[in-house]
């Protein structure tokens, strides 16, 4: 009973003692949310990557919970961003292509803690997330650092993080802050210090933008293929670096006790596996399939993987919940992930869905319209212009190189049935997304990034 008792004091003690110093005066945890551009899941160590690439993201997920099979529900920033910062899928939120930006009634998830007293503030370095569409919205403080495809952001980009963290680790609230990491996007610039990469290869030295190698194409021979690869890897350690710095500031201002930590991409990049080169244009696993590590300090066992397939859409519920706010009757598209975190959810999973209408501006002919659904296993896509459907066994054929929609047509029929219901369901939740005309220095921006075709 005495020993009980003074267990009791003891706490109470040590709770005031950390009340005084400010800092666990709310308990409720701050939330770093980095996102990397264009960063496949397969080109990390965590993941099985061969080379070193990784060795910060590597250590964080030593640390956390790494998703196995996340997905982004778009191939491209402006959906995907758009997607992780408001928990609704592309054709519900209506940011699908460039120049639309988000209707003013959806809350997005910067507003929804700034309601509940979080400081917010983000650091962006992808010139398509500007202040001035609605990526500024609900943070105390936006940052832009200078992109474009020839630059190198992620100096600047941690630079800021580091001074953001040692303004909002002295608030008494907690904080939120979003930052977008932009070099593995192309073009693909050399950085000779990690020796990934030779001087040259055939016809390529680094120097080539994405035009030219999409014009080079198919003709592109195996060891040009492999240095585009190696300069995307350079890439990857060189914002690999930055995500250490920033790691490591975090537990130097004693941070990391109390921070929930995301490192996720808004989508993957292919090497011609499906004839192109970049992203934007289609569903497949290159795309699609992204890395998600979530560190929450809260969580029982760390350092494990989860394989239960997860949508991006389900970051917003899941920092809510952690946060603990209530989000009430706001219609989120996919379901929080804290019990998959905490270990205590039971649930098999939902379908995963991924959805693309992308028109490259100029070229209104070339659009890119189709929609996935992944359950069990296998991943349907269709093709909402022409409807075509494609069919692959991911677990059998994880490059899709084998279509099987002639074959089984019984899960063609299962699995579009899941599609329809959902767009159905997504349709009649479209919020009118507005538009904003594109300037001449917006169109050269655009073209510089690879999303203009003449
Ligand atoms: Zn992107």
């Amino acid at each position: 009973m005495r020993d009980h008792r003074l267990v009791g004091h003891l706490s109470c003690l040590i709770g005031l003692a950390l009340c005084a110093c400010g800092a666990a005066s709310d308990a409720r945890p701050n939330i770093l949310l980095l996102v990397v551009d264009t960063l496949r899941w397969d080109h990390l160590g965590c993941y099985g990557y061969e080379r070193d690439t990784s060795p910060a993201i590597d250590a964080l997920a030593a640390d956390a919970v790494r998703f196995e099979n996340a997905y982004a529900p778009a191939p491209w920033t402006l959906p995907t961003v758009t997607s992780i910062l408001t928990g609704l899928y592309p054709s519900s939120h209506g940011v699908t292509s460039i120049g639309k930006h988000l209707s003013s009634d959806v809350r997005s998830l910067a507003e929804l803690l700034r309601e509940e007293g979080y400081g917010t503030a983000a650091v962006t370095s992808n010139n398509l997330l500007r202040q001035d569409l609605h990526y500024g919205r609900g943070h105390d403080l936006f940052e832009a650092e200078p992109g474009g495809h020839n630059l190198m952001t992620t100096p600047g980009v941690t630079e800021r993080v580091l001074a953001h963290l040692d303004r909002l680790g002295e608030g008494v609230a907690p904080f939120y802050l979003f930052a977008l990491l932009f070099d593995p996007h192309y073009s693909y610039l050399p950085h000779p210090e990690y020796g990934f990469a030779p001087k040259r290869a055939g016809r390529l030295d680094g120097s080539q933008p994405i035009q030219v190698l999409r014009e080079l194409g198919e003709t592109l021979s195996a060891k040009e293929l492999q240095f585009i690869r190696d300069l995307y890897d350079e890439e990857i350690r060189y914002t690999d670096e930055g995500i250490g710095q920033i790691l490591a500031g975090l537990e130097e201002r004693g941070l990391d006790r109390n921070t929930v930590v995301v490192v996720v991409a808004d989508h993957g990049e292919e090497f011609m596996r499906h004839g192109w080169i970049g992203h934007s244009r289609n569903l497949y696993e290159d795309l699609v399939h992204v890395p998600l590590i979530i560190r929450d300090p809260a969580m029982a066992r760390r350092g494990r993987s989860e394989p239960r397939p997860v949508s991006l859409v389900s970051l917003t519920p899941t920092l809510l919940d952690l946060a603990g706010v209530d989000s009430g009757e706001t219609p989120f598209q996919a379901p929080s992930l804290k019990g998959v975190l905490r270990g205590s959810d039971e649930d098999a999973g939902e379908p995963v869905f991924c959805e693309v209408d992308f028109v490259p501006i100029l070229k209104q002919e070339k659009r890119a319209h189709m929609r996935s659904v992944l359950v069990d296993g296998f991943k349907l896509i269709r093709d909402v212009e022409t409807g075509a459907l494609e069919l692959y066994n991911l677990e059998r054929d994880p490059h899709e190189t084998r279509n099987l929609a002639e074959t089984r047509v019984r899960k063609v029929a299962e699995l579009e049935e899941v599609l329809e219901s959902r767009s159905t369901f997504a349709g009649s939740r479209l919020r009118a997304a507005e538009t904003t005309p594109l300037s001449d220095e917006d169109l050269e921006m655009l073209e510089g990034l690879g999303y203009v075709e003449r």
